[in-house]
């Protein structure tokens, strides 16, 4: 397995790959990997002739005040869990600088307007121009056949799938499904935030979505009234501080709905300083 600390080095060992027809998976994450990030890593392995790994902390997809400088980072722990796993096939880290990826003087940005400015992006203004503009920079680096994603960050899928549309890459993206803990908690690196009294309440978020989810199959709940009955649970949890969203929404515009046949379903909270977000597909 290579580490590869450049944009330049990683466009060679990529363009030796796809010289040699080699399939590309990539994917990418910021590190203090979880077994969340694992099982999209084995998706691409068994998909794909190599696979690419990046773990890079792009300064540019968290606003002020936002937990940049003490993001959790593990980077000798991630390269020991990578190393040999799934028969080998994981031929490259690319852990490329800041300064690589945004130069002195860098100016372009890419917006996917529409879908950014909702949900999280009311909270986060800037987070998906800076998670859109990273991503198309580290697959013109990676040059991927596939890039893998994990559900669990249902927005970054839907902003990424539309830049992919229209700008035309070629490259297929494939979304993978959110990998929880046992009591339910969707994994995340953020989760080394909680005290033992946030995490013991934090399963109770997707406790939440999978009540309501149930219950607008059965019929007990109408969708209208999905985000006053997650408000109604959310709120009356010890641990948290804040809802920021909780309500159904349109799978591909991600407008608020108060009916259709395919609901998405999702929260972002706060415990503390701590931002918690998960979401469910209920398809009726
Ligand atoms: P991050 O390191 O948080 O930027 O995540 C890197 C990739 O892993 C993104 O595509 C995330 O959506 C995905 N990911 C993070 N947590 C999970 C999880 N619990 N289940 C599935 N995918 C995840």
């Amino acid at each position: 397995m290579e580490i590869i600390r450049s944009i330049s080095g990683m466009r060679e060992f990529s363009g030796d790959c796809l010289q040699s027809n080699k399939s590309i998976g990539f994917v990418p994450t910021m590190g203090a990997l979880h077994d969340g990030h694992l099982s999209i890593v084995r998706q691409s392995t068994g998909a794909n002739d190599i696979t690419v790994v990046s773990i890079f902390i792009n300064p540019t997809q968290f606003s002020e005040g936002e937990d940049f400088n003490c993001y959790p980072r593990d980077y000798d722990g991630d390269i020991r869990k990578l190393d040999g796993l799934y028969g080998g096939k994981i031929a490259a880290v690319f852990m490329p600088e800041a300064n690589d990826i945004y130069p002195d003087g860098y100016k372009t940005y890419v917006e996917v307007r529409g879908l950014s400015e909702k949900l999280c992006g009311m909270f986060r203004p800037g987070h998906f121009t800076g998670v859109a503009t990273v991503v198309l920079k580290l697959f013109n680096a990676v040059n991927p056949t596939r890039a893998y994603f994990g559900l669990k960050d249902y927005q970054q899928c839907a902003v990424l799938k539309k830049m992919r549309d229209d700008l035309n890459l070629d490259c297929e993206i494939v979304l993978c499904p959110t990998v929880r803990e046992a009591d339910g908690l969707a994994m995340s690196s953020r989760n080394a935030y909680l005290s033992m009294e946030q995490r013991l309440d934090a399963p109770c978020i997707y406790k939440a979505l999978k009540d309501t989810g149930h219950a607008i199959k059965n019929g007990s709940l109408k969708i209208k009234d999905i985000a006053a009955k997650l408000h109604e649970t959310l709120s009356a949890v010890k641990s948290i501080t804040e809802i920021q969203y909780a309500s159904a929404y349109d799978p591909d515009t991600l407008d608020e709905i108060t009916r259709g046949v395919r609901v998405l379903i999702a929260v972002a909270v706060k415990m503390g300083t701590t931002r918690l977000i998960d979401n469910i597909l209920v398809e009726l």
